[in-house]
This record gives structure tokens, sequence and C-alpha cells, in this order.
């Protein structure tokens, strides 16, 4: 497996525990996206905003937030 190739400003908003890989996105091609093989949550770069579950848990916190959901 290659280590994931993320940009410093995606990286810095990352919380700690994520497994990231490139997860190239088709129909939004100005929107980069990496998802977590481990919780499933994705972080997302648009250009101005950088968004998404990863970047508001931590990869434990989305492990419970998604079982809690299924
Ligand atoms: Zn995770």
């Amino acid at each position: 497996m290659s280590a994931p190739k993320l940009p410093p400003a995606v990286a810095a908003k990352v919380r700690e525990g994520h497994t990231l890989e490139d997860d190239p996105t088709h129909g939004l091609s100005s929107v980069r996206r990496w998802t977590c093989t481990t919780c499933g949550d994705s972080v997302l770069d648009s250009g101005p905003v950088i968004y998404g579950g990863v970047t508001e848990r931590t990869c434990e916190e989305s492990r419970e937030f998604w079982a809690r959901r299924s």
C-alpha cells in the first residue's frame, strides 16, 4: 500500500488515528477526497474548504459514531 500524499493543509486538519487512502471523486473533479480504511470517514479538499468526518472526529470516535447508526 502506498502512503497517502496528503497536502499539508489537509494533513493539519485530520484528527488522530485515521488511515487515509486516496479516494478520487468522480463528477466532482475540483474536489479531492481521502477515505479512512478503518472507519470509512473521509476528508474532502475543495480548495478553499477542507471538511469531512475525519476533520471532526478521531478514528475511534468515528467508529463509535457509525456503529451507533447501523
Ligand atoms: Zn478512521
